[in-house]
């Protein structure tokens, strides 16, 4: 199938899901993870309806920008961001999605700063609980998003969560039900002063029907647009 013609396809499948669960289709957004895709396709991607771009890697998507592969599109980021790289994705982006420390959080404030600036972010979730994920636990969120409250230079959204790749289907759907109780939870808390909590990032290729299920607002598909990836084998990082 074309890149166009697997657009279309998950977003038949997210209006489906959206449906089922008695949900308007138009609150769902599409992030198409782009990782390891070029910026050819990207493009392709864009003009085949693609409104919003996901990218992991901060080297591949400053190539990215530079070759302005995103004009058309906003763009997230969502992959792992470490402290010392905020500098190559605050004020880059139009939201980032995986602040999962308090650490990052505060850099990402203090670069926004300088900038002069406010940078939308959402706050990652390690719901699973998992060693090898980055992410905050569920019972930090309530420390941080008083944290997000304090700084003038970032705008909480939301929040985002890769759960635990799942052996059979229909295995996260507790955790995307966790999520979703976590997100209300804020929403209704910070309703009061006026902060806007509208994004749930969760779901991917395998899963984001479950996710929209369980409520999401965006979910972050690569695999089901782009075909698979080859494994990757960087400097010794799997
Ligand atoms: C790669 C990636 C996705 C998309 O994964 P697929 O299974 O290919 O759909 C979603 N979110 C994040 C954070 C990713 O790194």
């Amino acid at each position: 199938m074309s890149l166009g013609e697997n657009i279309a396809a998950v977003r038949a499948r997210i209006n489906e899901a959206a449906r089922r669960a008695g949900r308007d289709p138009a609150e769902i957004t599409l992030v198409a993870a782009t990782k390891v895709q070029t910026s050819q396709t990207i493009r392709e991607a864009i003009a085949a309806g693609i409104t919003v771009c996901g990218e992991n890697r901060v080297q591949e998507m400053s190539a990215h920008l530079e070759d302005d592969a995103y004009a058309g599109a906003r763009l997230h980021f969502i992959g792992h961001l470490q402290t010392n790289k905020v500098r190559q994705v605050v004020g880059r982006v139009d939201l980032l999605e995986s602040v999962s420390s308090e650490k990052l959080l505060r850099a990402v404030d203090a670069q926004a700063g300088r900038l002069e600036l406010v940078q939308d972010i959402l706050l990652e979730v390690n719901i699973g609980g998992e060693e090898s994920k980055s992410g905050i636990t569920p019972q930090e969120v309530p420390e941080l998003v008083k944290t997000c409250q304090e700084l003038a230079h970032v705008r909480l959204r939301g929040l985002m969560a890769i759960p635990p790749a799942a052996a059979e289907p229909g295995e996260n759907r507790k955790f995307f039900a966790e999520m979703y109780q976590l997100y209300v939870d804020i929403r209704d808390n910070l309703a009061d002063n006026g902060t806007v909590i509208d994004c749930l990032s969760m779901g991917m290729s395998g899963d984001f029907e479950d996710a929209i299920a369980e409520g999401a607002t965006l979910v972050r598909v690569g695999t089901a647009l782009f075909g698979p990836r080859p494994p990757l084998h960087r400097g010794g990082t799997v």
